[in-house]
């Protein structure tokens, strides 16, 4: 399996536009960040989980050629912006996107992107094949997802494990019986926005408490502010096992 994080950074993405902070300004490209999103390619298959407004950047970036379904986490807009842009693959792969979200998530794209789900087929807009997921495993072209329940302050967000791989964006809080799913993940992908605390997102802190209770092999942050501070300075500061992660990182399983 190899995973390719797409975008590292939070909702604004960094730089923050109209912002002159030195990490806004930093030269460092490991201090830019698109919005989340991470690539995953497993016995040949390839699979998006997220497709914020950074999507079609990142999918050019990357060359990813193929794509065989994109996965929600929840339904905030720096998850689902650059839905409209999966049109490539309609084209290119002449069928339907498999999309698989929590009914709720569904819902609201059908809302957000009233046009995909009218009748009137306009010729050219996005084909999509809406796939309800709960908290239960499920497979996609043969490859195992297993939903982790997440809180985001108080909405219900997933997170996603795929073998040895564990994807946890937005989120503050993770149940017992929920970080058992996680437990003996060889590498870990943790949401923590900034130092100082944060009413939906994990802080660096906290973040570092729940992967050295995980303990994997190797944890990588993402959902990354600006606030943060600069990459390698924040990398000082981390227990070896655990990175920064940073746009167009590969991990390979
Ligand atoms: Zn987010
Ligand atoms: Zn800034
Ligand atoms: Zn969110």
């Amino acid at each position: 399996m190899k995973v390719t994080l797409l975008g590292t950074g939070t909702s604004q993405g960094v730089p923050v536009i109209g912002c002159n902070c030195e990490v806004c300004r930093s030269v460092d490209y490991r201090d830019n960040r698109l919005r989340v999103s991470v690539h995953l390619q497993v016995n040949g298959k390839s699979f998006i989980i997220d497709s914020g407004p950074d999507f079609r950047q990142q999918a050019l970036r990357e060359r990813i050629r193929t794509l065989d379904a994109l996965i929600f986490t929840h339904e905030h807009k720096d998850h689902t912006a650059g839905l409209d842009d999966i049109r490539a693959y309609n084209f290119s792969q002449h069928k339907d996107m498999p999309l698989y979200g929590e009914e709720r998530v569904l819902e609201q794209l059908k809302r957000e992107f009233a046009y995909i789900f009218s009748g009137v087929q306009y010729p050219g807009i996005p084909r999509v094949d809406l796939n309800p997921i709960a908290e239960e495993p499920f497979e996609i072209e043969g490859v195992e997802f297993i939903p982790i329940r997440v809180k985001h302050y108080k909405l219900p967000v997933l997170g996603f494990r795929v073998g040895d791989f564990t994807y946890i964006t937005d989120a503050n809080f993770i149940s017992e019986e929920e970080m058992d799913k996680v437990r003996g993940s060889k590498v870990i992908v943790l949401g923590a926005l900034r130092k100082e605390p944060h009413i939906s997102h994990f802080s660096l802190q906290e973040a570092i408490d729940v992967l050295t209770e995980l303990k994997p092999e190797k944890a990588y942050l993402t959902h990354i502010s600006h606030l943060m501070g600069l990459h390698h300075e924040v990398e000082q500061q981390l227990p070896d096992f655990i990175r920064l992660g940073y746009d167009g990182l590969q991990i390979q399983l």
